[in-house]
């Protein structure tokens, strides 16, 4: 393609990926996806078996059948707990998975799980004690709460069961939230987690509710992919992504393609984290029927390629 397309790429929204200049490529060498789930492979309510709108539809479910079938690996790289992934892994057919951004690397069914925390220092967890529970007494969600009275809060239930990262609900200036979590001993990040729906929350006068999590400094879901790929033999072109929030994106730095579904658009973070991203195209489904749309554009891509290395005909 010419150079002033890979421009395009890198500057405004991302390209869709039916016109996306180096989808071709990364399309046909791909063999592993790194896929968030809510918002992204799930329809609303965080439903396998419905479309964009929450109506019945088998579509993805179908598609991940496909991909199954073609012998394409999947893996969720969510920021959902340990016991969640395992749980939706399984229902997939998938063995391995990412969990809380990155922090937690399970490699394989039964497999101990792999802690990551960043640029944290050995000596920031006490004996027995958890990177979550670490930033509780550090004093994070102390210092939110009373910077950010009645707009961030715990996003239950699913604050629970964590190893390493908190996650929260709310709408708070970002910057303003990390130099507040600045002011602590120990180095955390939070992080936008994008647009989330959550049937009932307790905040005062938000009514654009974003999921964020606070991480240990230095983890993102890309370092978390780039060890994954590492343990695998494999590199960056062997690998996809594909999600709905502004550290989704971030994955675009270890996979030959990261791919958000239309939904993530509506997003400024989403969007601000694209800019200047050659490697990342937008599908133009929302939701699991943009999962789809990429699935389906994965395993043609695969299909032509094995085609025209057979000598079959086209
Ligand atoms: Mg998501």
């Amino acid at each position: 393609m010419p150079a002033a397309s890979a421009a395009s790429a890198a500057s405004g929204p991302p390209l869709p990926l039916d016109a996306h200049p180096l989808a071709p490529h990364a399309l046909s060498c791909a063999s592993v996806l790194y896929t968030d789930l809510d918002g992204t492979l799930l329809g609303p309510g965080a439903c396998l078996l419905a479309d964009a709108r929450g109506a019945p539809w088998l579509g993805t479910a179908s598609a991940v059948v496909d991909l199954n079938r073609a012998g394409l690996t999947g893996v969720i790289c969510s920021g959902r707990n340990r016991l969640q992934l395992a749980e939706v892994s399984r229902l997939l057919g998938w063995d391995s998975f990412i969990a809380e951004i990155g922090c937690v690397i399970v490699p394989g069914r039964g497999k101990d799980p792999v802690f990551y925390t960043g640029e944290w220092p050995e000596d920031a967890t006490l004996p027995g004690e958890t990177p979550y529970e670490a930033m509780i007494r550090a004093g994070a969600l102390d210092v939110l709460a009373r910077e950010f009275p009645g707009i961030i809060e715990e996003h239950s239930p699913y604050h629970l069961n964590r190893e390493v990262t908190h996650v929260l609900r709310g709408n708070v200036p970002l910057a303003e939230a990390q130099a507040a979590l600045d002011t602590l001993e120990l180095a955390i990040r939070i992080a936008d987690n994008g647009i989330i729906h959550p049937p009932r929350h307790g905040l005062v006068g938000v009514t654009e509710v974003h999921a964020y999590h606070l991480i240990p400094d230095g983890v993102t879901k890309g370092g978390a992919i780039r060890e994954d790929l590492a343990r695998r033999g494999l590199t960056r072109k062997d690998a996809l992504a594909m999600g709905d929030s502004a550290i989704d994106v971030e994955m675009a730095e270890s996979v030959a393609l990261a791919v958000v579904v239309a939904n993530a658009l509506e997003d400024e973070w989403v969007l601000a984290a694209a800019s200047g991203r050659e490697n990342v195209a937008s599908t133009r489904a929302h939701r699991g029927e943009g999962w789809t749309e990429l699935a389906r554009a994965w395993l043609a891509a695969r299909a032509e390629r094995a085609g025209s290395s057979s000598g079959a005909p086209a």
